[in-house]
């Protein structure tokens, strides 16, 4: 049986993130993964918004997460070589119950010490946004607010905390832990590890990993959430961020991505009676259509037919639960905080939502922090860095500096992906890099991200990955 120091579960953006802070320590770091590669979960889809957390109670860890984290972006992302763009973001309303809130929000933005926020009239928000719809009342413009691509953060903070030399174990399940004598004994569908302390970083299953060796405390009851992804014909349509707060609450938000798509999204589905949806990340026709017509309503300037992508995501809603006559009963309100529970070496993040991406630096930090205290691990290594090189894409390369590049490396002149410009030599360092199937090459490259949606490269793709045809 392996022995290690810190054992995290989970490879989302809070578990890559807690590895890469613990490899700042001296000591072992293993990562267990039931998918086959990071960023498989919640983390692969979500609005990929950069907050700056005027959205949060004042005070709280969340707010105070928040306004760190998006100070620190621009560092952290040059950092990992992880593109990012700060928009900016109008909160717009369309009405006194609209107006309210947005004044509420700017109020606690204030008394949070967010930077660069602003209450604007209707006309102003209008004219910084003309392909928005007549009738604003009113709006907050924020200047800091960010996106980026989720998943391509997760993935350079796992490559950064693999350099520094944590280890990731893929296609493991977390089945069982124990505790024998002070250490964690923790069971996969494969293999065993001993470990002083343990991060559970599981995502939507959190609650159920912490009940394999604690008691029920708290659950997850998640609910659906519908996306859309529009073509880049969209692009300059909308140029900031847009929130719209409907009279009834949270309208549609629509995000200029940094590749240059529109997001359109999330519409929420009602409650799933069970802890988990068997349905999991599917997408729903009706938030489809749902979608569309607030797009058609709130932004008439974008064509929402122009459709190319849609996706689902989940939303890990914590809920107290108690026993009552045997049974696990949950109690009705639904806590707006995330958990950070701490149980003798068994550090739990549960029900982290928005705005987990944001923070998610800064919320692994602490959570490694605390387990390497536990693990008494707590010399620094000399040897940590930051930093990590991305793959260089074909696609931002200057025509001047391309042919240089083709003439030391033709796979770079060989393109595989048409609709994204991407060359067989950044397949390849995909796959070098762990990528095992299309969906893992697409999100460290592009590849197939485009308006055909990967019908044309799949594949030669597929092929790279499972054949390892070079
Ligand atoms: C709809 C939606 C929109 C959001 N939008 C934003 C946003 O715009 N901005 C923002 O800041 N935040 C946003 N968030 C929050 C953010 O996406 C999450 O906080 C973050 O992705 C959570 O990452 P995670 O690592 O906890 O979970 P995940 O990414 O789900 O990772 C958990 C991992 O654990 C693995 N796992 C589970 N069980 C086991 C087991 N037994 N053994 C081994 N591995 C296991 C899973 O396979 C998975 O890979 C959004 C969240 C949702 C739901």
């Amino acid at each position: 049986m392996k022995r290690i120091d810190v054992l995290v579960i989970g490879a989302g953006l809070l578990g890559c993130f807690t590895a890469r802070n613990l490899t700042r320590y001296e000591m072992d770091v293993l990562v267990l993964e039931k998918e086959c590669d990071v960023s498989r979960g919640i983390s692969k889809a979500n609005t990929g918004i950069i907050y700056t957390g005027y959205d949060n109670k004042p005070g709280t860890l969340k707010s105070k997460l928040c306004i760190q984290a998006n100070e620190a972006f621009d560092a952290l992302t040059r950092q990992l070589g992880v593109p990012f763009t700060r928009p900016g973001s109008l909160l717009i309303g369309f009405g006194p119950n609209a107006d309210q809130v947005i004044r509420r929000k700017y109020l606690d933005g204030m008394r949070a010490g967010v930077r660069g926020i602003e209450l604007l009239t209707g006309d102003r928000a209008k004219e910084l946004e003309p392909g928005i719809t007549d009738g604003i009342t009113s709006a907050m413009y924020s200047r800091s607010t960010g996106t980026i691509n989720p998943w391509e953060l997760c993935i350079a903070a796992y490559e950064n905390a693999r350099d520094n030399g944590a280890q990731f174990r893929f296609d493991r399940e977390v089945r069982a832990i124990r505790k024998e004598d002070g250490r964690f004994l923790v069971e996969t569908d494969a293999d065993q590890y001993s470990a002083a302390a343990v991060v559970n970083a599981a995502g939507l299953y959190a609650d159920q990993v912490r009940e394999l060796i604690r008691k029920p405390l708290v659950r997850l009851y998640p609910t659906a959430a519908d996306y859309m992804v529009l073509d880049i014909s969209e692009k300059g349509k909308i140029n900031h961020i847009i929130f719209h707060e409907g009279e009834n609450g949270k309208g549609l938000t629509l995000v200029p991505t940094v590749d240059g798509n529109l997001l359109a999204g999330p519409v929420n589905r009602a409650p799933e009676d069970g802890r988990l949806s068997a349905s999991g990340f599917t997408v729903s026709s009706a938030g489809l259509a749902e979608l569309k017509s607030l797009i058609r309503r709130i932004a008439p300037s974008v064509d929402p037919e122009r459709q190319i992508r849609a996706f689902g995501s989940l939303r890990p809603n914590l809920y107290k639960v108690h026993e009552e006559s045997g049974k696990i009963v949950r109690e009705e309100t639904r806590f707006k905080d995330f958990s950070l529970l701490e149980e003798d070496g068994f550090f739990s993040l549960i029900g982290i939502k928005t705005p987990g991406l944001t923070f998610s630096n800064e919320l692994g930090r602490l959570a490694a922090d605390k387990a390497a205290a536990f693990a008494g691990r707590t010399a620094l290594r000399k040897s940590y860095n930051p930093c990590r090189n991305p793959i260089e894409r074909t696609r931002e390369m200057p025509e001047s500096e391309l042919a240089a590049k083709i003439q030391k490396d033709p796979g770079r002149g060989e393109i595989i992906c048409g609709c994204m410009n991407v060359s067989r030599s950044e397949i390849l360092q995909a796959v070098a890099r762990g990528a095992s199937d299309f969906e893992g090459v697409r999100r460290r490259t592009g590849a197939g991200m485009g308006r055909c949606q990967g019908s044309r490269c799949r594949k030669r793709i597929w092929d790279y990955c499972h054949e390892r045809s070079f």
